[in-house]
């Protein structure tokens, strides 16, 4: 069958170049060549996250490190800040993990601001906060530099920063935020395969966990530090993703970081362009529009046009392209269309033209 072309907002469309780094030979995980691979690609996950901690490989998806964050970081109750299907999870996750977890939830398409955090963690209950950046349910970011800020405030607050959907898209400079956590999927703006998650940890957050019962073994980020001082995980990874990893990583800084931020927020402009041509208004509160993907109101909220997204999706599909009809409690009443990852003008110009044609039939 013809490949659809990916459109979705994760997994994204993976390159040949990805994919033919990921079926590289295999090499034993506690071997020199392994050690080499990951010490080659290390530098370039600092400069990437903007730290001079060490960044850890998960093979897991990011739910496995969002999880784990909770594990090993939260003793006495975790703030989960709410905007969306992935950050209202985080609450329920918290929970199934046994531990005291309160939400902080603002209306779908809303962001989170820094001063309704400021409130909740006044009241000293909480330990610990977690926050998506890119809420890709809705397609809403939030201001995370404005939230950050906080921790000078409540340094003792393990702050848990979800940047699943962002990271590699605009700049997030962990050690100058001063979080705590920041981890991210490969296969939303990475663009490679799904199954393998990247993440650091600040000092405070090693120490932290070294003091935490039942940080199980899997996601131990204490484990997770040790290892990588060797140039090594607690576990056997998915290697295949590390070599997709190294070869991504190539191509970002031959694009060049800043080109890479600044050709997400041009193409995310012009899918605003094309929804507005036709009518549509955006479900993000104005300012607040993701730069990797675009949430387009389709009667989740008043004003703008109405189509069947069923069949708008039908006939893109028909064109080669998979396009998102909403996620959760918005599925039908907004539309979802990425432009993470590897897309250019070209490519993006090919799928509006696709969408164009769409819409002359609806
Ligand atoms: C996709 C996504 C997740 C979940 O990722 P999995 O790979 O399914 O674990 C979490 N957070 C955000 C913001 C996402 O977009």
């Amino acid at each position: 069958m013809a490949h659809i072309k990916l459109h979705i907002p994760g997994p994204v469309e993976v390159s040949e170049k990805t994919f033919k780094a990921f079926a590289s030979p295999m090499i034993g995980h506690r071997g020199q060549g392994f050690k080499d691979l990951y010490a080659k690609i290390q530098p370039q996950l600092q400069t990437l996250l903007a730290t001079r901690q060490l960044v850890y490989l998960s093979t897991s998806s990011a739910w496995g490190v969002m999880e784990g964050a909770v594990r090993n970081l939260v003793a006495k109750k975790v703030l989960c800040c709410m905007c969306g299907a992935f950050s209202d999870k985080w609450l329920d996750v918290a929970r199934r993990c046994g531990k005291a977890a309160e939400g902080l939830q603002v209306e779908w398409g809303s962001p989170i601001r820094a001063a309704a955090i400021d409130a909740k963690l006044a009241t000293g209950e909480f330990d610990a906060l977690t926050l998506i950046h890119n809420e890709t349910s809705t397609g809403v970011m939030s201001p995370l530099a404005e939230i950050a800020a906080l921790k000078r405030k409540y340094p003792d607050v393990m702050f848990i920063v979800d940047a699943v959907s962002s990271l590699t898209a605009v700049p997030i400079d962990f050690d100058a935020l001063g979080i705590d956590v920041l981890l991210a999927g490969t296969q939303k703006a990475f663009a490679m395969p799904p199954g393998l998650a990247v993440f650091t940890c600040s000092p405070a957050a090693l120490a932290k966990a070294a003091t935490l019962k039942d940080r199980g073994y899997y996601f131990d980020f204490v484990e997770f530090q040790k290892n990588a001082e060797g140039d090594m995980t607690p576990s056997t990874p998915s290697i295949g993703h590390i070599y997709a990893l190294a070869s991504k990583l190539e191509d970002f800084f031959a694009e060049g970081l800043t080109a890479r931020f600044a050709r997400h927020a041009h193409l995310a402009g012009r899918t605003r362009d094309w929804a507005a041509r036709h009518g549509f208004t955006l479900f993000p509160e104005p300012g607040f529009e993701s730069v990797t993907l675009s949430c387009i109101n389709n009667g989740a909220k008043p004003g703008g046009r109405v189509v069947d997204v069923a069949k708008l999706q039908k006939l893109v599909k028909d064109q080669g392209f998979l396009i998102d009809g909403g996620y959760g409690k918005i599925k039908g009443t907004t539309f979802r269309i990425s432009n993470m990852g590897d897309e250019t003008d070209a490519t993006m110009s090919a799928l509006y033209s696709a969408l164009d044609s769409a819409m002359q039939k609806l």
